[in-house]
């Protein structure tokens, strides 16, 4: 990989100064706009595979895949294909149509926790609205989460919400009311002791516990050994549900999600990102028994206008369909080790304090010396230093996330040339920043 040298991102930056006029921050969603590492963000004109071109013509292979959706590949043909098909006959319905159940039968089938699912247009929706579903089939009302877990921004999860919200510093976000997160109890990722103390002392006063089995939201954070399968146990011990947010795992850490991967079968799950193929989509599901509450099986209301759309559910479905032929998941898993392992290495032959977890097709690496298992410690990370490390990838023609504490995704089309660019790019930079 050629440095692109000189840098030239001058329409990027007239386009952006336009849009700081017209939309908060100039962007349609706060990460976006660079805020945590300095410098004015890359405004993209097209992507395809592995890569992502800007406005001004620069190339950059790309770790970000719209933020998890795009595992196969962005612009996948057959995807496009199947999309420019169901455009055809209309963009929306607002009745039933066989592609949900399509879909449906699908996720089912894969995802273990679940036996009935209902669409939503995102990850956010689908875990308010799994909140309300927790809350509907136990009768209570606290929730407990963990700090640095992301589950959208519906009031209730603003309380120690990871990335988003910790890099621009708000500890809580204005607007939201006292007593709307006065329910919502917090507890430091992989802490057994912390969640069973907190069921103590709020007896059968808890709904349930909502966690991202590996985290996503405050770089990649792995659960250690035994602390998925004890967050089961006491829940089930206080009559309380587990409920796995795989917005973000789900179809990438195995076909099916972290549940798959790590054998522990929550009681409900909220599913988006890759399952919506690139379009809107979010979706959650469980067990029939608690399913049968949603509306109108059951009482909880819960709706959508644009919920099941011909369009989201067709780039769903052929993303699925790519995903479960065979040796997909080998490949992540392989060239994502390959390369979370690479960086890594050359890190420290740079003399960087650095660590780094990687998953399937999931990593992240800090500039801290110790072992990352919470927020906490990713706390302790330079970030100074990774706003100059995302820089020079970014000169280096590598798009990064930009944020230490966002996960880093790999796609099918990540081949082994793009790797090895990318490589090549962080041995540069990393030789050139102190
Ligand atoms: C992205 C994400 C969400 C929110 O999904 P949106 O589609 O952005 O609303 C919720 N939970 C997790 C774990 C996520 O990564």
């Amino acid at each position: 990989m050629v440095a692109q040298i000189p840098f030239n991102t001058s329409k990027s930056q007239q386009i952006f100064s336009q849009a700081k006029n017209l939309m908060p921050g100039g962007v349609s969603s706060p990460v976006r706009a660079f805020k945590s590492v300095g410098g004015e963000p890359i405004v993209f004109d097209r992507v395809e595979g592995a890569y992502a071109w800007d406005v001004d013509g620069n190339r950059y292979i790309d770790y970000v895949g719209t933020w998890g959706p795009a595992i196969v590949g962005h612009a996948h043909p057959e995807v496009i294909e199947a999309l420019h098909k169901a455009l055809e006959k209309g963009t929306s319905f607002g009745a039933p149509c066989v592609l949900e159940n399509q879909l449906a039968e699908m996720v089912i089938d894969a995802v273990p926790s679940i036996e009935m699912v209902r669409f939503v247009n995102s990850g956010t929706e689908a875990c308010m609205s799994v909140l309300r579903l927790m809350r509907a089939f136990t009768g209570r009302d606290k929730i407990i989460k963990f700090e640095g877990c992301y589950h959208g921004h519906a009031d209730m999860f603003l309380v120690q919400a990871g990335s988003g919200v910790a890099t621009l510093g708000l500890p809580d976000s204005p607007g939201v009311p006292k007593s709307t997160t006065a329910n919502t109890l917090t507890a430091p990722y992989n802490d057994l002791a912390a969640v069973q103390a907190l069921f103590d002392a709020n007896k059968d006063q808890i709904s349930g516990i909502i966690i991202e089995p590996v985290v996503g939201n405050a770089g990649c954070i792995l659960p250690k050994p035994g602390f998925l399968a004890g967050l089961q146990s006491i829940a089930k011990a206080n009559g309380a549900l587990l409920v796995f947010d795989e917005v973000m795992t789900g179809f990438r850490l195995a076909y099916g999600g972290a549940q798959e991967r790590f054998g522990i079968t929550p009681d409900l799950t909220c599913l988006g990102k890759i399952i919506g193929g690139g379009l809107p989509v979010g979706a959650y599901g469980g067990r029939r028994e608690i399913m049968e509450m949603v509306a109108p099986a059951g009482p909880m209301y819960q709706a959508g206008t644009l919920s099941g759309n011909p369009l989201a559910m067709t780039a769903g479905i052929k993303t699925l369909e790519i995903l479960r032929r065979d040796g997909t998941y080998a490949q992540l898993d392989a060239a994502t080790k390959k390369l979370a392992d690479g960086m890594l290495s050359i890190a420290h032959e740079a003399g960087h304090a650095a660590t780094g977890n990687q998953i399937g097709a999931m990593f992240g690496m800090f500039f801290t010396a110790q072992q990352v298992y919470s927020f906490e410690d990713a706390k302790t990370s330079d970030l100074n230093k990774f706003s100059r490390f995302h820089r020079g990838m970014l000169e280096h023609g590598v798009y990064l996330a930009p944020s230490q504490y966002e996960a880093g995704f790999t796609s099918l089309a990540h081949g082994d040339a793009e790797i090895a660019a990318t490589l090549e790019a962080v041995r540069a930079v990393l030789s050139q920043i102190s």
